[in-house]
């Protein structure tokens, strides 16, 4: 029987992990080490119990009490905050999800690397934030990492025994988010509920409103750039409303290796869960004739330019990532409390970025877990400073 590990089991990427291990057998099927989430107290029980977990845990230590009333009589350990998260994902998972949003999956993503596990990796904030530190404890583990992100799913499928060396670029698309065709003055305007609201794909508000901005997409090209390790120049992104195509690979001889599908996580998980095999996934089949045509076009800088400095994290290296993505979530909670507009959250990185490029050690590329989380909490500070200064505008 193979065991597996959900961090982050009651998000979206959570619930469509679960949906899957319930539809393939659930407990029957599976050793469920661990699920982990947050303040959804209730759903992480209830999860814990269909699948008969030996341990759920929560981020937040003041919750608790609450999970283990809900867990009693079940048999069902439980225990609370980071630390007990980290030791979640050291239990020895076949596979384990991490599905955490933020820098916060970082910690225990790292934990199954060191133990040499296999992570399918949703979590991109990982590879944006620690890159080499990231891959190069995979490759001195021996761990293996599969992508979970859509696009990078696609790249790896896409890819299938090719060298990335015979690979003249890889293309990941995006829909362009809630706000593709706004005109840029009303930018300012938008609300939070206009900005959680996704054409194509539900998911979390955070990453939803990261799609609207495109940071999401600027966090893709980075997790692209570390993941594959292609060179940026060879990384293209096209906007792509119908969310139909989600990257595809141009091979040194001409040739175009796409990989396409409904937009439904269940088959990027699905596919982490039983690779190298495939099974049936419960993903509505894609219908070319109903859907008619599909169409792209050119990510506009001026209107997204969270792309523009992905560009330029990638050339700086070092810390770069960390302080990006440090400051990008900084940005994102100023913007849920109405604290700062929606573009002032690129302005917000771009300054934090100023800033701390020039400090001491920025250019070398983190190469211990403290390290990284010192340049996330410093950039998030810069940033917070920022929008104390520029919002209520
Ligand atoms: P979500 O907000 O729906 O769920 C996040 C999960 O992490 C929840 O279980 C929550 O309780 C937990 N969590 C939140 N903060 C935490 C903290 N500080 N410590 C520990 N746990 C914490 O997010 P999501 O949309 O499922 O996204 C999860 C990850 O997957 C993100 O990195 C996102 O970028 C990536 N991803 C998501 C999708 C998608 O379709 N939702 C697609 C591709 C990649
Ligand atoms: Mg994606």
């Amino acid at each position: 029987m193979r065991s597996v590990t959900v961090l982050g089991a009651t998000g979206s990427i959570g619930e469509s992990a679960f949906d899957l291990l319930m539809r393939s057998g659930g407990a029957e099927a599976w050793r469920v080490m661990a699920l982990t989430g947050g303040a959804n107290i209730a759903r992480l029980a209830e999860m814990a119990r269909a699948l008969r977990s030996e341990i759920a845990v929560t981020a937040y230590p003041e919750h608790l009490d609450d999970l283990r009333d809900a867990l009693a009589g079940s048999g069902i350990a439980s225990a609370a905050g980071p630390a007990a998260i980290v030791e979640a994902a050291d239990m020895p998972a076949d596979w384990t999800l991490s599905a955490i949003v933020g820098a916060a999956g970082l910690p225990p993503g790292l934990r199954v690397l060191e133990r040499g596990g296999t992570l399918a990796l949703a979590n991109k904030e990982s590879l944006v934030t620690a890159g080499r530190l990231v891959m190069g404890t995979a490759e001195r583990t021996g761990a293996r990492i599969l992508p979970v992100d859509s696009e990078h799913s696609a790249i790896f499928q896409a890819l299938g025994a090719d060298n990335i060396e015979d690979v003249s670029s890889v293309s990941i698309t995006a829909s362009g988010g809630a706000f593709r065709d706004w005109p840029m003055e009303r930018l300012a305007q938008a609300t939070v509920a206009e900005a959680s609201t996704h054409p194509n794909w539900a998911m979390g508000q955070r990453i939803t409103i990261d799609s609207a901005s495109m940071f999401n997409k600027a966090l893709e090209v980075i997790e692209t750039r570390e993941f594959f390790g292609i060179d940026p120049e060879r990384i293209k992104v096209l906007v792509h409303p119908e969310s139909i195509v989600h990257a595809f690979v141009t091979h040194r001889d001409g040739g175009n290796i796409a990989h396409l599908g409904s937009p439904d996580m269940r088959h990027a998980i699905g596919y982490a869960l039983h690779w190298p095999k495939r099974i049936d996934l419960p993903v509505a089949p894609m219908d070319l004739a109903s859907i008619g045509s599909l169409t792209f076009r050119a990510p506009d800088e001026e209107r997204w330019p969270a792309l523009r400095l992905a560009r330029q994290v990638i050339a700086a290296g070092g810390a770069a990532g960390a302080v990006l993505n440090g400051a990008k979530e900084q940005a994102l909670d100023d913007f849920i409390a109405g604290r700062i507009r929606f573009p002032d959250m690129a302005r917000a990185v771009e300054a934090t970025l100023d800033d701390l490029t020039g400090r001491a050690g920025f250019t070398t590329s983190p190469s211990d877990l403290a390290t990284v989380l010192d340049w996330d909490q410093q950039a998030r500070q810069i940033a917070a400073g920022w929008a104390a200064r520029h919002g209520g505008r």
